[in-house]
């Protein structure tokens, strides 16, 4: 069995990086993954501008005190003309510092009148200007390949003038359930029957992480429609994942049916909730087997599906930070396995502490409505009221 590091490590490793890249507009970019790095074409900003609304003037023409003729305005967007020796040019926030110029007044620093302007006190020479270049100098990198874009990502590639990027096309995902006992939400409740929600959650998460997503549906509990489904979806997609039937009880035909038509390299990971993770390929493709529980499901879903999925859409920065708060619980029983438990935090007195959910059953959802993040209690460990815990907060996700 792997320890959860390794299984990451591992999964990271196999993961082919896509190679079909695609050129899209700002607007559709959001959340795809940059295949190229992207260089400045432009000087951001493009020309030295006031920081402020005052007066420019050159510094070592212009005495306090005295009565200085405002020879041109120049609002923002406009192109000035140099400015005449002794003169000071009304100016706005962001407009070009005429040439000639060296700094700019404040106005609160100013008097205007019919006459002209007075300034009490002056700036030093080069105050108030921001520097053409100063943010981004044209041919510098701004975004590396690999990088998952952001709004402020896009926002920056348009600062510098560029409507479109290129970006790695993104994964099709192909997803299946499994289990005789799951109705689909909207029907009506049967004996022995439980709604389906890892259906939704894989929908969703798919859809979170910028994804193309094929729907298998519901599969039922036989070898020969498991073997049949997985084929259809090898031929449908890049990635397969599954949920449930991934143990080795009698109706568990996931383990058996992949490997008739591929492989498996992994399917156990030393933690708590979701020991049963199986990781293969099947006629080509990626495989990952999540377990049935949904609780499980949405946590190895979010551990290890989603870096090894990013790993393939090409992107750089895998790792979800973590923090370190203080526990607000005991837990005297170690266990062998790592566990992620469903947990929030509270501040107290300029200190984090994370609370655990009351019940912590793998098919316990509302943990997860619960909580905002998941604690994390390393393997044989011991923890009292107040010790540091490491705390990786659902929206690192
Ligand atoms: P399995 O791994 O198939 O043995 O399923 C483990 C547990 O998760 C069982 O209690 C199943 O009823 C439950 N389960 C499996 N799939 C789903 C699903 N799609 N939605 C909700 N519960 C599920
Ligand atoms: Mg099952």
């Amino acid at each position: 069995m792997k320890t959860v590091n390794e299984a990451i490590e591992f999964l990271v490793s196999q993961a082919k990086v896509s190679e079909v890249v695609e050129s899209r507009s700002l607007a559709q970019a959001l959340g795809c993954v940059l295949a190229q790095d992207v260089r400045s074409p432009v000087n951001v900003p493009p020309h030295d501008n006031s920081m402020m609304d005052g007066y420019a003037i050159n510094r070592a023409d212009i005495q306090p005190g005295l009565v200085v003729n405002v020879s041109q305005r120049i609002p923002a967007g406009s192109a000035p003309q140099a400015l005449q020796t002794g003169t000071a040019a009304r100016i706005f926030t962001g407009a070009p510092i005429p040439a000639g110029a060296n700094a700019v007044v404040m106005q609160e620093m100013a008097q205007a009148s019919e006459a002209g302007v007075v300034f009490e006190t002056l700036p030093q020479a080069g105050e108030n200007i921001r520097r053409c270049g100063e943010d981004i100098a044209a041919d510098s990198i701004i975004l590396k390949a690999g990088q998952r874009l952001r709004p402020q990502d896009l926002a920056l590639i348009a600062s510098v003038g560029q409507a479109a990027v290129a970006v790695f096309k993104p994964l099709t995902l192909v997803t299946f359930t499994t289990g005789d006992e799951l109705l689909q939400p909207g029907q009506a409740p049967q004996a022995g029957k439980i709604y389906n929600s890892n259906h939704t959650l894989l929908n969703t998460l798919v859809a979170q992480l910028g994804f193309n997503w094929v729907d298998l549906g519901q599969v039922e509990d036989t070898l020969a429609a498991t073997q049949e489904t997985l084929k259809k979806a090898a031929s449908l997609g890049d990635v397969i994942i599954t949920t449930g039937g991934v143990s080795v009880g009698e109706e568990d035909h996931i383990k058996p049916a992949v490997e008739s038509l591929g492989s498996l390299s992994m399917w156990q990971v030393k933690m708590k909730p979701g020991k049963p993770l199986a990781f293969g390929e099947v006629l080509g493709k990626a495989f990952l087997g999540l377990p049935g529980n949904p609780v499980s499901a949405f946590t190895t879903f979010n551990l290890f599906a989603r870096p090894f999925l990013l790993a393939m859409q090409g992107a750089k920065d895998l790792t979800p930070k973590s923090v370190w708060v203080s526990a607000d619980f005991d837990w005297l029983k170690p266990g062998f396995r790592r566990e992620f438990v469903r947990a929030r935090l509270e501040n107290q007195q300029q200190t984090s502490y994370a609370q655990l959910y009351h019940h912590q059953g793998s098919g316990v959802l509302t943990s997860t409505v619960w909580a905002e993040g998941l604690v994390v209690i390393p393997e044989d460990r011991v923890i009292h009221r107040g010790d540091k815990v490491e705390y990786i907060s659902f929206d690192v996700f």
